[in-house]
């Protein structure tokens, strides 16, 4: 899946930061008929190890905007886990976490799962990003709300930027729903290494 033959040396560099007490997450994304198997094995890591093993809803950030129906939603990971683990229940998280997380007895580590796609979070959502084009995003499904890179050019004061910023930031939309619909360009396709993460 991620191109590179790399498994024993990644496997060798996640123990090291487990055994320097490093706090580490893995995201993982589970895709229908492609790595469906790989469920179980990456949520037992979590027994043994004391890390974060997050499931992450497929998102349509993937330089094609592919958009099939979503298998593995939210409801059918927590379902599908908790046929495995009957013992998981949710922990309380950290304001504005974009992962609902689960502890299992005896488990070291925690299950989470990112309803990335279904955007049930969006209420408590503090993030915005910047792209290396300089755009602002105040949601990940946007196209941009504003152009920091000719505010910059245009020498803007820092005071003048700080504002513009601000009023980006209190206009955002009301979810990611409502960001996708508003944008200029659509559908959402770009690759997430355009976005910044
Ligand atoms: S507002 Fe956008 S970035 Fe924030 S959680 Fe919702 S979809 Fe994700």
């Amino acid at each position: 899946m991620t191109r590179r033959d790399d498994f024993a040396q990644v496997m060798k560099t996640l123990e090291c930061l487990v055994r320097a007490g490093i706090s580490t997450r893995i995201n993982a994304v589970i895709l229908r008929g492609i790595n469906e198997e790989d469920l179980l094995p990456l949520a037992m890591m979590t027994r043994t190890h004391g890390l974060d093993v997050r499931f992450i809803e497929e998102m349509p950030f993937n330089g094609e905007g592919h958009r099939g129906e979503l298998m593995w939603d939210f409801r059918k990971l927590r379902e599908e886990l908790m046929k495995y683990f009957p013992s998981m229940r949710q922990v309380p998280g950290e304001p504005s976490a974009t992962a609902v997380n689960y502890a299992v007895e005896g488990h070291a580590g925690r299950i989470g799962i990112i309803a990335a796609y279904s955007r049930t979070f969006c209420g408590t959502c503090n993030r915005i990003r910047i792209t290396p084009q300089g755009q602002l995003k105040t949601c990940l499904y946007d196209g941009g709300v504003l152009d920091i890179r000719k505010l910059l050019r245009e020498g803007t004061s820092e005071a003048g930027l700080a504002a513009a910023i601000e009023k980006a930031v209190m206009n955002r939309a009301r979810d990611g729903f409502e960001a996708e619909r508003n944008r200029v360009k659509n559908p959402v396709h770009e690759s997430m290494a355009t976005i910044g993460g």
